[in-house]
């Protein structure tokens, strides 16, 4: 277990700094998941972008 995330998870706080994410190389992290908060954001970004096309298909009939 990653030491920081556990003291992270004990003071309460949201985010902590670890490994170095190997997409990005962002070390915060979400202590919840211990997902790269960058890639996190990107990932939702990017879903919420195909979300919103495929939502426009449905409405077209495509
Ligand atoms: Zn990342």
């Amino acid at each position: 277990m990653d030491t920081s995330r556990i003291e992270a998870a004990k003071r309460g706080i949201g985010k902590y700094i670890g490994k170095p994410c190997q997409v990005c190389g962002n070390t915060e992290r979400y202590t919840t998941s211990a997902s790269c908060t960058a890639c996190t954001r990107r990932h939702n970004h990017s879903s919420k972008l195909k979300i919103r096309e495929l939502l426009k298909q449905a409405r077209d009939g495509a």
